[in-house]
């Protein structure tokens, strides 16, 4: 007969399948299987906690329940204001530092009528260069 596999044992394990006459001759079967009794049982077996420190840790939860919130939950708003707070106020600089801001009306007109009045477009005036003889 042939030695059980991992799934005739992981169906024995399972109470699936039943012990065969093959355990009884094998000792390789028989030491698989012990082992995985020896698992078992280390693993179902209940934890060893005493009845005083259950009926603390109920304790403790009913009366974490029971207790207000924390002061920080009430303070939950506090972060994405501050957080607007410094996007309006970082506006604020880069738009009064920004170059040309301070720019009087006549010397924009008067800079827009030089710009208007000349003949040529300032971006023609490199290509002079290249036809210079
Ligand atoms: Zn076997």
């Amino acid at each position: 007969m042939k030695h059980w596999n991992e799934n005739d044992f992981k169906h024995w394990l399972y109470d699936l399948r039943d012990e065969d006459p093959h355990l009884e001759e094998c000792a390789e079967c028989r030491s698989e299987r012990d082992r995985l009794q020896m698992v078992r049982a280390r693993i179902t077996e209940q934890p060893d906690l005493s009845q005083d420190f259950l009926a603390a840790q109920r304790r403790s939860i009913y009366r974490r329940l029971y207790e207000p919130r924390h002061n920080w939950f009430t303070l939950r708003w506090a972060l994405p204001v501050a957080m607007v707070l410094v996007m309006v106020f970082g506006l604020t600089l880069q738009r009064s530092r920004r170059p040309g801001a301070n720019i009087s009306d006549e010397q924009l007109f008067s800079d827009l009528t030089a710009i208007e009045q000349s003949a040529e477009p300032k971006a023609i005036a490199p290509m002079h260069k290249l036809f210079e003889e």
